[in-house]
């Protein structure tokens, strides 16, 4: 655990300044009353239990790009960082989410865990994909999203993927990592961070 700290406080680029996040969601005008309310809800929340898991975030404006779609095969199908001044996420979700729904969606808390590391290279991306993917499961664990059996299910279930690819795949991390999509390494390089921060945790 002291260890892991100690890696978060390396790289957190500005964990200094804590300050509260102020969430600024664009695209809202595409919904209706019911709909605006229930997303607000949900960004809030999820912000919430982010940060009572991993601390304050270090943003003191968070613009979210609200993508609302008709059609969906789960509640939030994508989610990214959009990195910039400042840095920002984009979701992409059903519309006719249930509250419920949305809050069990991994998507939120992966992509918002992203946001306590810097933009690192390609050659880096099992770091910050493999911090993103232990905590989205974290901060859901911690807020009671999932209980511990199904956390526990859902970690040694992405690491037995991310084993398997590795015996296929024997590349350097880092090679993988800078071409990911090319080779479909993402379960490599994915498992292998997260395994990472997990010994770390442990240590
Ligand atoms: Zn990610």
């Amino acid at each position: 655990m002291k260890l892991l700290y100690s890696i978060l406080f390396a790289l957190c680029f500005n964990c200094a300044a804590q300050v509260s996040t102020q969430i600024q969601p664009h695209g809202l005008a595409a919904l209706s009353d019911n709909q605006q309310q229930r997303i607000v809800k949900w960004l809030n929340s999820s912000v919430e239990k982010t940060q009572a898991s991993l601390g304050p975030l270090p943003h003191a404006l968070l613009p979210i790009y609200l993508h609302p779609r008709y059609i969906a095969f789960e509640p939030v199908p994508w989610g990214s960082v959009k990195r910039g001044d400042p840095d920002g996420i984009e979701l992409h979700f059903d519309r006719f989410a249930s509250l419920r729904q949305l809050n069990d969606d991994w998507t939120l808390y992966h992509e918002l865990a992203h946001l306590y590391l810097p933009l690192l290279p390609y050659s880096a991306f099992w770091l910050s994909e493999g911090f993103a993917t232990y905590m989205q499961n974290r901060i859901m664990h911690d807020n009671k999203v999932i209980n511990s059996g199904q956390f526990i299910q859902r970690l040694s279930a992405g690491l037995e993927r991310g084993r398997n690819q590795t015996r296929k795949m024997s590349q350097p991390l880092s090679e993988l990592s800078a071409d990911m999509w090319q080779h479909g390494a993402q379960q490599r390089v994915y498992w292998s961070g997260a395994a990472f921060f997990i010994e770390a945790e442990l240590t």
